[in-house]
């Protein structure tokens, strides 16, 4: 019987097309994926580095297998991804029950080292930037409705906060034909919700394509239902991507555009190249151009130096922005980054404080956004029976919000429906079937 792998990814959509990839390459290479650590032979851990507590997380559960490793001595354990390329090597000294350490830039190499460490090769971490991570192999979703695609890797921003930069090194974008085969191959496999993932995407440029020309391009392909992208930065966000937002088809009115804060202070500090009222404009602007826009934002509070006047300014733009979610962060210190070591670095209670008083305000917006829906009749794409169960189904309006609907003998995951939203919460729209 074939040896199995289990991979548990933490972090954002990029580790989830990483790990996705990760499947592919260990599938490929003859391995069964399991469902749970405890029965496989083999397990990834795919890492976030980009805040101390999804550090932490991972290493915690990196701790926690050292009692499975013990029970079968045999396991191969591995740590992927960004705390794997920040810490390096020396993970492998702190976690002697690890035997693999594969970097950002060193998925490709993983079927390789698992080779070598199940036939007693020793502990190895392999952590270079050498840009070889270009084998043919398309990320694995099989068996679900949405699956994403990297367009870029990197990011040359060097926002003051965040250690992107320093663990995906700097900006290189794939070709279109490229992006447009896997994209292809994600449809065979059943994908018909694609999203097109990068630390900036619309600083995408491959010869004289931009990112809307990439849109364009893949939507073109005409083989997924959906087409949606993340990251935007403010600061690359220009006419032609809104134009194609606006265009209908598969490119779905959903714009992720991170605010980070209210005060232009600290957004210099940040390093974001934008002010709070250029924000401003460009959200008045996305949402004339495109009718029925999801806007949604990340937030982060507490950054080195903010003041409580500063923290104000960035709950009235939150306020009068009215996102339609947003992910809100309290700003965690992240060594070699420029503001870990400016001045003023806040408390953590003082840090919690804001991001509750933030959390309340965008829950009651997002709770609005949502109670705006009832009543209406809504596209959904169906991704599955809901866990709810009772004959109902989960699945996503273009805009991404989550719906619960009552599904029947002929709904199909991937299934486009229209559903009449009679209720909704913070978290979910519910209706029924037209
Ligand atoms: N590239 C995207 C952008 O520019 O907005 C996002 C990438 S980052 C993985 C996702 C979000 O994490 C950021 O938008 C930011 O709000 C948050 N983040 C990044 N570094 C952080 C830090 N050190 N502390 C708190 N939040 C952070
Ligand atoms: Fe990090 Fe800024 Fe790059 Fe986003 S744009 S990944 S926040 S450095």
């Amino acid at each position: 019987m074939a040896l199995s792998f289990h991979i548990e990814t933490y972090g954002c959509q990029m580790n989830l097309y990483d790990s996705a990839r990760l499947r592919a390459l260990l599938s490929g290479a003859g391995y069964a994926e399991a469902p749970a650590a405890a029965g496989a032979d083999i397990v990834v851990l795919n890492s976030c580095a980009v805040r101390g507590h999804a550090e932490e997380r991972v290493l915690g559960r990196l701790g926690e297998l050292k009692g499975l490793k013990a029970s079968r001595p045999g396991l191969v354990l591995a740590l992927t991804g960004c705390v794997a390329q920040e810490l390096g090597r020396a993970l492998l000294d702190q976690y002697p029950h690890l035997d693999i350490v594969a970097g950002t830039e060193s998925y490709d190499h993983l079927p390789e080292m698992v080779r070598e460490a199940l036939g007693g090769g020793g502990p190895a971490a392999n952590t270079g930037f050498c840009s070889c991570d270009h084998r043919p192999v398309h990320a694995d979703f099989s068996g679900r409705v949405a699956g994403y695609v990297a367009v870029m890797k990197g990011c040359d921003n060097f926002c003051t906060y965040c250690i992107v930069p320093y663990v995906r090194g700097r900006e290189r974008s794939r070709s279109p034909q490229d992006v447009r085969a896997e994209v292809e191959a994600l449809a065979r496999g059943g994908v018909r919700d694609v999203t097109l993932v990068g630390q900036n995407v619309n600083s995408y440029r491959y010869g004289d394509a931009g990112f809307a020309d990439l849109l364009d391009r893949v939507a073109a392909a005409d083989v997924v239902r959906r087409l949606r992208f993340i990251t935007s930065h403010p600061k690359d966000c220009g006419e032609p991507l809104l134009a194609a937002l606006a265009g209908g088809g598969p490119v779905c009115e959903h714009l992720h555009l991170p605010l980070q804060a209210g005060s232009d202070r600290i957004l210099g500090l940040m390093n974001r190249g934008y002010t709070a009222e250029q924000f401003r404009r460009l959200a008045e602007r996305a949402r004339a151009v495109v009718p029925g826009l999801v806007l949604t934002s990340d937030v982060i509070v507490g950054f080195p130096g903010e003041s409580e006047d500063e923290f104000r300014q960035t709950l009235a733009l939150v306020a009068d922005l009215r996102f339609d979610a947003a992910f809100t962060y309290r700003y965690s210190a992240r060594q070699g980054t420029k503001a870990a070591a400016l001045p003023g670095q806040l408390d953590d209670e003082v840090k919690l404080r804001r991001l509750d008083e933030l959390i309340k305000l965008q829950n009651l917006i997002t709770a609005g956004s949502n109670q705006a829906d009832v009543g209406r009749t809504v596209e959904v794409m169906a991704e599955g029976p809901s866990r709810k169960g009772g004959g109902q189904w989960f699945g996503r309006t273009r805009g991404s919000k989550p719906v619960v609907f009552d599904g029947d003998q002929g709904t199909e995951p991937g299934g486009l429906y229209l559903v009449r939203i009679i209720e909704a919460t913070i978290g979910t729209l519910i209706g029924n079937r037209c």
